[in-house]
Formats: structure tokens, sequence, C-alpha cells
């Protein structure tokens, strides 16, 4: 079923955090491109009623990666770095002595 300009479509609105009604305000090959919320009147893309993740959501998830990438990598290389040129002159030396 095609859709026309000012038809009715149910979506998720940011400003009314919820799924309202809404108008095809453009269309874009026979879907909805951008629609306009009949509660508050907010144009936006239409999103087809999926939520968008909170910015909460976002800094949360950052958070996470950023936790996760700080407690591997980071304090293994430095124990790593400075030992191995060390590392690598002693051993000829202490074969010598012995
Ligand atoms: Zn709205």
């Amino acid at each position: 079923m095609p859709y026309r300009l000012g038809d009715d479509v149910d979506d998720y609105c940011i400003k009314c955090k919820r799924i309202t009604n809404h108008a095809i305000v453009s269309l874009m090959a026979e879907d909805p491109a951008k629609v306009r919320c009949r509660t508050c009147y907010n144009d936006h893309d239409f999103r087809r009623c999926e939520i968008p993740p909170s910015k909460k959501d976002l800094k949360k998830m950052q958070l996470f990666n950023e936790v996760l990438a700080g407690s591997g990598a980071p304090p293994a290389a430095e124990d790593a770095a400075p030992a191995e040129p060390d590392d690598a002159a002693k051993p000829a030396k202490k074969s010598k002595k012995k």
C-alpha cells in the first residue's frame, strides 16, 4: 500500500518520548522520509517506530568500552617495553660469567 503525503503513520517522537501519530511530510521511494508528530508538531526523519538509544545509554556504553580498553593493554605494555632490551643484553654476559 503506497504512502501519500499527509498520511498518518505511527512513529517514535523524540520530544513526546513515545509512539505517536505522525503525518508524512516527505516521501522517498514511496516510503516516508520525514514525518511530523501530530502531538507536538515536531518534524523528524521517519524511524519506523525504532526507539533511538538515549544519551544516557550512549554514555554508559562509552564508559563500558573505555573500561574494557583500559583494563587490558596499557599495564602489560608498560611492563614489557622497558624490560625487553635488558633481557636481550644480559643473557650473553650471564652465560660468560658462568
Ligand atoms: Zn511529538
